[in-house]
């Protein structure tokens, strides 16, 4: 058995930068966990909320791109 997390107070503890969750982006988070833009990929489906593409993501982000052009 090892240590958890310590205590708030320590300092160093590895802990995750505010980024946002999508794969691939290394933008800051701005709602939620995602960047501006993934967070609308978030209220299209196209990430789920652990920043994970669904299956069929590429018929979801064609959806998405025509509707964006629209
Ligand atoms: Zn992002």
């Amino acid at each position: 058995m090892s240590k958890k997390e310590q205590n708030a107070g320590g300092g160093n503890v590895t802990a995750m930068p505010d980024r946002c969750l999508a794969e691939g982006c290394n933008k800051g988070q701005s709602k939620l966990a995602f960047c501006e833009e993934h967070f609308v990929w978030y209220k299209e489906g196209l990430v789920n909320k652990k920043g994970e593409r669904p299956s069929d993501f590429d018929r979801k982000y064609a959806l998405f791109m025509r509707k964006k052009a629209a």
